[in-house]
């Protein structure tokens, strides 16, 4: 079975459709999505109703519960909260509905998923080894997911913790080792690169990949302006920063 394995779309609807179109040529089984669907971006509603009806699994991430109400939005600061007063503004009923029914954690065969980390499945972190030595001391599957800091990351779990960043077009073979792994985002990375980022994995095969995809990023830039979002947040997507 090949599952795409999405993160942190925020309300990127050009780089989503992207990321979509590969998916479809691709022949993939499953998309799993490891949360923030909303946050930062221009398009909450159409991003949403997407990932509802194309992710088999659909994690909540902590801009998706501040927008709901369920975080106070004091937890961010500046354009964070700014973007996500502006999404609570435009937020309609049918998305609201359904990201009320997300949770931040779910278990599908051969991997445990988190938008943070085991240890906070909403806030934690996954940058470092100290972090990653909790996650996979508090999980028992092959594969830990997680999103969050838009980075894309590989660590294995041998008799040293090993990995790091992992750059486009990196390809693992998995087992025997656990793997902690985070695709990367699709909607706002953060690694220097503007495409959007994700991750392939072939469990037939026992093979990931961390995928790039292009996606007309003045397209959403424009749209951005279009609704008065901080700029900060729209130029920062031209150099993935
Ligand atoms: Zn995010």
């Amino acid at each position: 079975m090949r599952v795409a394995v999405l993160s942190d779309v925020h309300s990127n609807l050009g780089a989503l459709e992207a990321v979509l179109a590969e998916i479809d040529a691709g022949g993939f089984a499953e998309l799993w999505f490891l949360g923030d669907l909303v946050g930062y971006g221009p398009k909450p509603n159409e991003c949403v109703a997407l990932l509802q009806e194309r992710a088999t699994i659909c994690l909540a991430g902590n801009h998706d519960l501040v927008v709901l109400g369920k975080i106070e939005i004091d937890a961010f600061a500046g354009e964070a909260a700014a973007a996500a007063r502006w999404t609570q503004t435009v937020l309609d009923d049918t998305a609201r509905s359904f990201l009320d029914t997300l949770q931040p954690q779910a278990v599908a065969p051969g991997a445990e998923l988190f938008h943070g980390s085991p240890r906070d499945p909403v806030w934690d972190y996954v940058l470092d080894d100290e972090a990653a030595f909790w996650s996979f001391a508090a999980t028992s599957e092959p594969l830990v997911l997680v999103g969050h800091s838009h980075h894309a990351l590989e660590i294995s779990n041998g008799e040293n913790l090993r990995g790091g960043p992992a750059a486009a077009g990196t390809t693992l073979e998995l087992g025997p080792l656990r793997r902690l792994l985070n695709p990367g985002s699709v909607g706002q990375p953060r690694h220097g690169d503007p495409r959007a980022a994700w991750l392939e994995i072939d469990f037939g095969a026992a093979r990931a990949t961390f995928r790039r995809t292009n996606y007309p990023v003045e397209r959403t830039q424009a749209e951005m302006r279009e609704v008065g979002l901080p700029e900060a947040l729209e130029l920062r997507l031209a150099f993935g920063i």
